[in-house]
């Protein structure tokens, strides 16, 4: 019973790293962050799974190899080295004898892992699997034959064959879990990702053709003027006067692009402070070639007394709010008006998107959000999905109020940006 108590206890603590793992990935791109949080991580780990050994009929082991190889196959060597450190400090600590032989005993073990660390990340599912436990066995195994051939203990290795079996077999198998587990997280945060950039290009091409129609209208007014330029006698004021105009439409078609372009923005993820009555200028400006092109009016009211800032992506945060105004538009099939607010209350910015377009049925509220839901011909059913992961994820608040053939509103509610 004991047993069982001390080996739950040691496997809580090693998936422990594997509960936060997914706040690790999201900061993967900073990668000294990233490491520095792997290695606070595993190294807790490796602390805490030595300082509570279990016992099995008097043998007593530790799983520290464990936490040991998966964060360093995770880390790589910056992170392996500090592990390793850290597991002979900790043993320091706890005044285990022999120091200086365990240094020398383990020593192996690390450099076989600078050795073979770079293929790992290339290696495939069960490879990886196979890799972890060849390499956690290893660890213990090596490591072990050096310390007591050196002490003139190596029949312990081999006294009592089932009881040293069972450990290692076990071990293997909990890094086996370990690594299947993050490896499947893994997958699903790629898959995650892959759908939200999928999606983005999909917008951005709907959008294409409006955006072309709009920019055709300053090219034609400009090729006018142009003309003219080139025929007609024209005093001095009206050259002036047509020229101004002329860069007028082209400082147009050029904002057109500019706001376009900003939406494919690539990936990576800058959490900053975000002016929210600035956001909703933008998400008039860039749905604005949008809802001309299918005849519908867009009005902005901002309470802009002071600027008021949230925290999260630009980039994204655009990305969630074109997804939400387009359907706002694409619901409003012979024309209508799409309100766009921002209100602060609370300490607290609420974005107000309203249309009143085709609405929805209390049912098809409670869809919103989930994958492949779509009432339109070639609608992909993610827009919304990933609106609402890339809210959820700025710590904002949803709510949709709609009625069939009225209209639809949304309310997102975000809090201050600290
Ligand atoms: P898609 O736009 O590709 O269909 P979304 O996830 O963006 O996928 O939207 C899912 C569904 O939710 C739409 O097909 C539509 O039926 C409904 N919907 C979303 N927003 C609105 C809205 N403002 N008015 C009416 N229906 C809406
Ligand atoms: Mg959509």
């Amino acid at each position: 019973m004991e047993y069982l108590k001390d080996l739950l206890l040691n496997i809580f603590i090693i998936c422990s790293p594997l509960a936060l793992y997914y706040y690790i990935y999201k900061i993967k791109n900073n990668k000294l962050l990233y490491r520095f949080c792997l290695y606070v991580l595993f190294s807790l780990a490796i602390i805490t799974t030595m300082s509570f050994p279990i016992n099995l009929n008097g043998l007593i082991y530790d799983f520290r190899s464990i936490p040991l190889a998966i964060g360093s196959l995770l880390g790589g060597v910056q992170v392996s080295f500090f592990l390793y450190a850290t597991l002979l400090l900790c043993r320091s600590f706890l005044n285990s004898p022999n120091e200086w032989l365990y240094v020398i005993s383990i020593l192996p073990s690390f450099v076989l892992f600078v050795y073979l660390s770079k293929s790992y990340s290339s290696l495939t599912l069960t490879q990886k699997i196979t890799a972890a436990v060849l390499y956690c066995t290893l660890i213990k195994l090596l490591t072990f034959t050096i310390y007591l051939s050196y002490t003139g203990q190596i029949e312990l290795l081999v006294n009592r064959p089932w009881d040293t079996l069972q450990t290692y077999v076990l071990q293997g198998f909990i890094a086996g879990v370990c690594v299947y587990v993050i490896e499947m997280m893994h997958r699903f945060f790629i898959m995650q990702e892959e759908i939200a950039r999928s999606e983005k290009m999909k917008i951005v091409g709907d959008m294409a053709a409006s955006v072309a129609h709009e920019i055709r209208n300053p090219l034609t007014t400009i090729k006018g003027f142009v003309q003219l330029f080139a025929t007609a006698d024209l005093d001095k004021d009206k050259k002036k006067l047509y020229q101004k105009i002329c860069l007028e439409e082209l400082d147009r078609a050029e904002s057109i692009i500019a706001d376009y372009l900003s939406l494919a923005k690539p990936d990576p993820e800058v959490v900053e402070a975000i002016d929210v009555h600035q956001e909703m200028h933008y998400l008039a400006n860039v749905l604005m070639t949008y809802a001309n092109y299918n005849n519908i009016q867009i009005q902005v009211m901002t309470e802009e007394e002071q600027a008021f800032h949230i925290q999260g992506d630009r980039y994204k945060f655009r990305q969630a709010l074109v997804n939400i105004g387009k359907n706002a538009i694409e619901s409003m099939q012979s024309g209508g008006l799409l309100e766009l607010k921002t209100i602060i209350r609370d300490q607290h910015a609420w974005v107000i998107l309203s249309d009143n377009g085709s609405g929805m049925s209390s049912d098809q509220i409670k869809r919103l959000g989930t994958p492949y839901y779509s009432t339109k011909e070639k609608g992909t059913g993610l827009g919304t999905m990933v609106s609402f992961g890339i809210i959820k994820k700025m710590n904002g608040k949803i709510t949709v109020k709609s009625e069939p053939g009225a209209g639809t509103e949304f309310n997102l509610i975000f809090p201050k940006a600290n």
